[in-house]
């Protein structure tokens, strides 16, 4: 499961930036092999292997977008009402009778095929029927409430490219387009767990002293969104030899290994270490808040990302970091999370050099919405999550932010 190149860089000296290590990541980490045909119903959440080119045109036939009446343009008279003979009824999934000849109508339904001389859809609201007769209100233009055959999709168009993560439209437009399945990358198998002698697993006694796993429960749900495979080592001690076993066994059997915890610069910090005793260690401190000690590396030929154990913090790396090494490994178009500008209502001083992200809540209101700063601080307070919508950043130059001020903001839903 060769993923990562072998020559090993470890970068030693001072904090790494955000953008340099992103770039590490798609430089060094490459696609598992393997491509699989799956049914179009199995299909959603997984990465397209190949590009598809449209086999039939979408819509595949000039059609009416109204419920109304088809006729021929150039029967319309530009300055007063129109009386035109109806002769057909064409609803849809049936054929028209014959071609529309000229100063006739046909009665037509959304959908329904346009005859051949027809070339505008006139909306029943704003026609008079009158037995078999049918008068038109003038001021419509040409093709109006008409559908052209390859107007969503011509024939032999690109519709999707290879490395897209199919969501329900994308699956929707090839169903559009008749494949019953498709071509996709075969599906990561991701190894997860969690570091630390206090962490335990819920529903478990607890000691004093001692905490439940919340990051687990937090990067399963982020890998399952993501539609990798989740292999569950569950909670490894700080042992270095318990630790060393773990992620050596998880090289062998998966495409990724995720820890959390472990990765600061404490004797019990043993994640940094086993990396670096037992394959190569590419980065291990981002200039980040929060955030900063995060591990990239390999265990033998594969990859690994070290988590921090603060689960604020273990959130942010995974989207800055883990999130990037799936989309390189399944050859997954990389995600880029959009950023909104809203006003920030907090005064905020940083240190230069390094990337910030504030948890913050939006306040409704007139113009550019308002971001109020989640009073608690820690990256390891868990409500400063589930009670806000998402992070303002503040970039590495930014020493002084005044209330006020411009800023950009990242949704959650952006980011994970
Ligand atoms: P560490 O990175 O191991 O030094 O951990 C930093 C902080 O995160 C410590 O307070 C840990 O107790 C806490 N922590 C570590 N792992 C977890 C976990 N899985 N769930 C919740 N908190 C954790
Ligand atoms: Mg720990």
């Amino acid at each position: 499961m060769a993923q990562l190149s072998d020559d090993c860089f470890a970068f030693g000296g001072s904090l790494l930036g955000i953008d340099a290590a992103r770039h590490m990541i798609f430089e060094r980490v490459q696609p598992v092999d393997g491509v699989e045909r799956v049914a179009l119903g199995r299909a959603l959440g997984r990465t397209l292997a190949e590009d598809i080119a449209a086999p039939i045109a979408v819509p595949g036939f000039d059609n009416s977008a109204v419920d109304g009446y088809a006729v021929r343009f150039d029967d319309l008279d530009p300055h007063g009402p129109t009386t035109l003979r109806c002769v057909d009824r064409i609803a849809a999934g049936h054929d028209p009778s014959a071609a529309l000849t000229r100063g006739r109508a046909a009665r037509i339904f959304t959908g329904a095929a346009l005859p051949v001389g027809a070339d505008v859809a006139i909306m029943q609201e704003d026609c008079q029927r009158d037995g078999d007769l049918v008068t038109i209100r003038p001021g419509i233009k040409r093709h109006a409430n008409t559908r052209q055959a390859g107007e969503d999709v011509r024939r032999g168009a690109l519709a999707l490219k290879a490395g897209r993560r199919l969501g329900p439209a994308d699956v929707g437009l090839l169903a559009a387009l008749g494949f019953a399945e498709v071509p996709v990358r075969r599906r990561l198998s991701v190894a997860l767990l969690s570091t630390g002698d206090e962490v335990r697993e819920p529903g478990q006694p607890l000691a004093p002293r001692q905490i439940y796993d919340a990051n687990r429960f937090i990067l399963s749900g982020l890998l399952e969104r993501l539609g990798v495979e989740v292999r569950d080592l569950g909670i490894v001690p700080d042992d270095p030899a318990t630790l060393a076993a773990a992620l050596r066994q998880a090289a062998e059997s998966t495409d990724l290994i995720i820890s959390s915890g472990g990765v600061s610069t404490g004797e019990e910090d043993h994640v940094r270490a086993a990396i670096a005793n037992h394959g190569s260690l590419y980065f291990w401190r981002l200039a980040i808040k929060p955030g900063r000690p995060v591990a990239m590396g390999q265990i033998g030929a594969t990859p690994l990302a070290g988590l921090p154990g603060n689960p604020v913090a273990a959130l942010l790396t995974f989207a800055l970091v883990a999130r990037p090494m799936i989309e390189a490994l399944s050859g997954t178009e990389p995600h880029v999370a959009k950023r909104f500008p809203a006003i920030a209502d907090f005064a905020y001083k940083k240190k230069t050099g390094r990337r910030e992200y504030v948890r913050v809540s939006l306040q409704s209101g007139a113009g550019l919405p308002k971001l109020a700063r989640y009073p608690k601080e820690g990256a390891g307070m868990l409500t400063s999550l589930t009670e806000t919508d998402g992070l303002a950043e503040l970039s590495e130059e930014t020493t002084r932010l005044e209330a006020g001020a411009e800023i950009a903001f990242i949704p959650y839903s952006e980011l994970i």
